[in-house]
Parts: structure tokens; sequence; C-alpha cells
């Protein structure tokens, strides 16, 4: 693992030595063998994944994409932002779910108080994220 080179960060723009960097395992899991290195931006702290050959074939039958918003993805989506609110999100700050498949989080951050949200996720024909998405 390469953890002496120097990374540009796109979000923040400057080039730094990560804070952080770690192999992450696959969480589809017919891919749970494959890692990828992410690393964590000195700076702007946003986390970054090495690039990956061929992504698409990994969002292909995408289990999540048919989800709903039911009691259970709820229920993740509690623990998920009480991560965030512990980390310093406020109902004040714009959030850009990169990645967002249907939309699903986005949808419920809204429910939440959190109207400055916004998904995007290049895998995702726009019309089957949620309309408040985009
Ligand atoms: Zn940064």
């Amino acid at each position: 693992m390469d953890t002496t080179t120097l990374r540009h960060c796109p979000i923040c723009l400057v080039t730094n030595m990560p804070a952080e960097i770690q192999r992450v395992r696959c969480n589809v899991r017919r891919f749970r063998d494959r890692t990828f290195l992410v690393w964590r931006c000195a700076v702007c702290r946003s986390l970054h994944c090495e690039k990956v050959e061929n992504l698409a074939a990994y969002y292909e039958n995408y289990p999540i994409r048919n989800q709903e918003l039911d009691y259970f993805l709820r229920a993740w989506y509690r623990v998920i932002l009480q991560r965030l609110v512990q980390a310093g999100l406020g109902k004040q700050h714009r959030i850009l779910d990169y990645g967002c498949s249907n939309g699903l989080l986005i949808e419920y951050l809204k429910q939440h108080g959190y109207a400055n949200c916004f998904g995007y996720d290049p895998y995702v024909d726009r019309r089957a994220i949620a309309s408040n998405s985009l």
C-alpha cells in the first residue's frame, strides 16, 4: 500500500499527504474478496478512492438500487445521521451524496430538516433518483 505518495484532492484542490489510507473491502457480496484503497484528505477531511478499473461492473445489479425507504433503512440512516452530527454536521450545511443510487439518504435527510441536500450518481439514470435530490 502506497502511503508515501502525495495526492491531489479534487474537493479542496490541495495536493497533500493523506491523513489516513486504508484498504476497504467491497460492500457487494459477490465482490467481497476485492478491496479498494481509500484515502482521507488531510486538509478538508473528504474521502477518496483510488481509480477502480471497470467500476460499472460493480454497480451493475447493485443490490440496494431497488431499496425503498422502509423501517430498516430508516433505522440504518438514523445511525448514519447520528455519526454525521457527531462529526459536526449541522442543518445549515450543504450535503452532496455522490453516488447516491436512488437518492434515499437525501430524501431521509430532507425529511429530518436538512434542506440543502443533493444527490448525484453517474451510474443511475437521473429519473431514477428521487426528484428532490437533483
Ligand atoms: Zn481536500
